[in-house]
């Protein structure tokens, strides 16, 4: 069966409550009933509740951009799977580039996020992606390979309701050096790593799994280049950040989708 793509919006931590709600009002009414392509929000912690409530009953889902991974207790700062779940989200982000490279989150931390999100119900947007001076030395698939490999260590396949992990997870690419900064990896650049991780979710898990398993493409992923990314047979979708902040912007990029067959 045919990937359906997801487009998901990683606001990071920009809006203030009242830009968080009109965003998600002017989202809901540009494609707010979209169904050929899965779409989902990330709002910083303090909106999720009113971006939730302005989401309402529509297509788009919430999610957040963080978790901790112990139940409860004293981890000063930190929210549990549980709050977000309590407070309407469906996915959350682990291993965002910005969370590894700037807060200096370990692969070890990485894995027992997804863990932690994964038994208990969320859905994951699982990020992987080199540095510049990674992809320059000709370390990228390298290091695509060791973040996917020890992110997804003890991670089973299926899940309860007989839902397998592809159901519950979606693997982001994407290149720092793409994040944010305007550049762009060509769709070339992006299908060859998301055919290798393909590769390796196979050689991980089965050839089945890994033809099911969802492979969003993240970095300056804007409505002039969202097309041409999305037409590559192994790139279902894309996490997107500064454009997700422009209802008009994430909107053109969500149709984009809408036109690709998968
Ligand atoms: C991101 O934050 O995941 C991202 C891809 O950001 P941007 O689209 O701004 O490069």
């Amino acid at each position: 069966m045919a990937r359906k793509l997801f487009v998901a919006g990683n606001w990071k931590m920009n809006t203030s409550l009242a830009a968080a709600e009109d965003l998600a009002t002017a989202l809901v009414e540009g494609i707010g009933s979209v169904k050929e392509v899965d779409v989902a929000v990330c709002p910083p912690f303090p909106y999720l509740v009113a971006v939730g409530s302005a989401l309402g009953v529509s297509n788009i889902a919430l999610g957040a951009q963080d978790v901790f991974y112990e139940d409860n207790g004293a981890y000063t700062g930190e929210v549990s799977t549980m709050m977000l779940k309590d407070v309407g989200c469906r996915y959350v982000i682990a291993g965002h580039s910005e969370r590894r490279h700037v807060i200096g989150e370990t692969d070890e931390i990485v894995n027992r996020k997804v863990l932690q999100a994964l038994s208990d119900g969320l859905d994951v947007i699982f990020c992987v992606g080199e540095l510049l001076e990674e992809r320059e030395g000709e370390q990228t698939l390298d290091v695509v390979k060791r973040q996917v490999t020890r992110g997804l260590e003890g991670v089973g396949r299926s899940w309860t309701d007989g839902l397998t992990l592809s159901d519950r997870l979606t693997i982001a690419y994407e290149p720092v050096w793409a994040i944010g900064t305007g550049k762009t990896a060509t769709p070339d650049q992006a299908q060859e790593v998301h055919a290798m991780v393909r590769g390796l979710v196979a050689e991980l898990y089965d050839s089945s799994l890994a033809e099911q398993m969802r492979i969003q493409y993240g970095g300056s992923v804007k409505p002039a280049n969202a097309a041409d990314l999305l037409a590559k047979e192994d790139i279902d979708g894309a996490l997107v950040g500064g454009a997700s902040l422009k209802a008009k912007d994430f909107a053109d990029i969500v149709r984009a989708g809408m036109g690709v067959r998968k």
